[in-house]
């Protein structure tokens, strides 16, 4: 099953290696870079303006002055109004659709202030929601609020996080407890107005900047990502492998069984190679070496060893003359009928062997002299009445003996060539028992 890595699983390494690089890249950079800042500046104004209490009928008067680096606010406070304020507004988008801020953490102002104590200064984050706000009416957006002291450095950073959903507009639009939480994701303007002054009074505020700053992805985010991305790589790897081991298995499976056919064919190979050494490839009998196989067969079936066994010798009779008058090839047309009904006429297991050119043994297992002598005759009268190629008149002459106890075949075959030999003395066409 050592299959070479699919093109696949190549792949799956490549991934699980970048992933390894990757993670901690991510979170490096995570951690000390990925800022995003958005900035609130002469440079960047976003539509800056100033408001005041007038259109609430008051009488305060607010202006505003850009520089080059500030953008000035002068704010004379009037007491016509109850809650008397001038802001600094930056519109950030329009038709209720505003900036994300969700994903900033801290504000950096860098700013002055002159006007008498308490130095309070509100921030408004004012969110347009859709199930909240129109367009149409600027107060139905969400406020969220933070009013602070000003420290006596101008610039400072404070955290998004304190800012709350001001109370006022909590009251003023009646919302209910569940949807009073803080909401920075559609943020269509920034304010800084003025804190609560109960006295007439010019308050000057000139703002350098103001920076939101924040990560481009969060760090739980970033993690949650990795997590999803390790959790896919290995539901991915998994399957690879199980598909790869399925396809080992089956590719295993295949060589076993092409091995097994391959077997099947040696085999049969084996066995047809075997049956040509022992037999005789003319007539199909068996040859010598044939009938040493058979012998020794037999020797190991005792039950049958020593129950009579017959020798049959047969020689054809002037063999010579059919191969000089009519050629080789018709001689050896007769030396395939003769072996053919040899076979036709006796046992399955009576063996016949070619001794050698037209001189053939039938041993003949389980036989007496007699009924192996009544068989030769059967056989000789059988070529007699046979059609032979061309017309042929084919005889044989034939000696027949038994084994004796404890005799070596050898001995007996000899014994039946003696017989033979009789046979074609006494005129040929003839059996002889010796
Ligand atoms: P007999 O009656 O005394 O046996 O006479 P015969 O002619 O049969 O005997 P002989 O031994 O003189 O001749 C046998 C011939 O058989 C000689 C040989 O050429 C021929 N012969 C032997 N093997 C083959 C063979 O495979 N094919 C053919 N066509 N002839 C063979
Ligand atoms: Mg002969
Ligand atoms: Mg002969």
């Amino acid at each position: 099953m050592n299959q070479p890595p699919s093109r696949a699983m190549k792949m799956a390494q490549y991934l699980v290696g970048l992933l390894l690089l990757l993670t901690p890249t991510l979170l490096i950079w995570q951690h000390f870079g990925m800022t995003r800042v958005l900035e609130l500046s002469p440079r960047q104004p976003h539509g800056a303006r100033v408001t005041d209490d007038r259109y609430e009928k008051g009488n305060t008067v607010a202006s505003l002055v850009q520089t080059r680096d500030a953008l000035v606010m002068r704010c004379e406070l009037g007491m016509a109004y109850q809650w008397p304020f001038c802001k600094l507004q930056f519109l950030l988008g329009e038709g209720g659709k505003g900036v994300d801020f969700s994903q900033f953490d801290t504000i950096t102002f860098d700013m002055n202030y002159e006007g008498p104590s308490p130095r309070k200064i509100r921030l408004y984050l004012i969110n347009f929601e859709p199930e909240l706000s129109t367009v149409d009416d600027w107060n139905s957006q969400r406020f969220n609020q933070i009013e602070f002291e000003l420290p006596a450095q101008p610039t400072f950073t404070i955290p998004v996080n304190l800012l709350r959903t001001a109370d006022w507009w909590k009251d003023m639009r009646k919302v209910p407890l569940a949807q009073t939480y803080t909401r920075l994701d559609n943020v269509t303007a920034v304010e800084l107005s003025t804190g609560g002054i109960g006295r007439a009074q010019v308050v000057t505020m000139e703002l350098r900047s103001i920076q939101f700053r924040g990560k481009w992805i969060s760090k739980t985010r970033l993690l949650m990502y990795l997590v999803y991305a390790w959790i896919a790589c290995g539901i991915f790897g998994l399957s690879l492998s199980l598909l790869h081991f399925r396809s080992g298995l089956l590719a295993s499976q295949s060589r076993l069984e092409l091995l097994a056919t391959i077997n099947k064919a040696l085999e049969l190979e084996a066995r047809e190679l075997a049956d040509q050494a022992h037999t005789d490839p003319l007539t199909g009998a068996l040859n010598r070496q044939g009938l040493r196989e058979a012998l020794m067969r037999r020797l190991q079936t005792p039950e049958h060893y020593g129950e009579g066994m017959a020798v049959v010798f047969m020689d054809l009779d002037h063999f010579k003359q059919i191969n000089d008058r009519h050629g080789h090839n018709t001689g050896d047309e007769v030396l395939r009928h003769f072996a053919a009904i040899i076979r036709r006429e006796v046992r399955a297991s009576d063996k016949l062997v070619r001794w050698g050119g037209e001189e053939f043994l039938l041993v003949c297992p389980e036989t007496h002299i007699e009924h192996a002598a009544m068989l030769a005759e059967k056989l000789r009268v059988a070529m007699t009445t046979q059609e032979w190629p061309h017309g042929l008149r084919v005889t044989s002459s034939f000696g027949v003996t038994e084994l004796k106890p404890e005799e070596d075949i050898g001995a007996a075959i000899t014994r039946a060539d003696s017989a033979l030999y009789a046979a074609k003395s006494n005129g040929r066409n003839r059996v002889e028992v010796a």
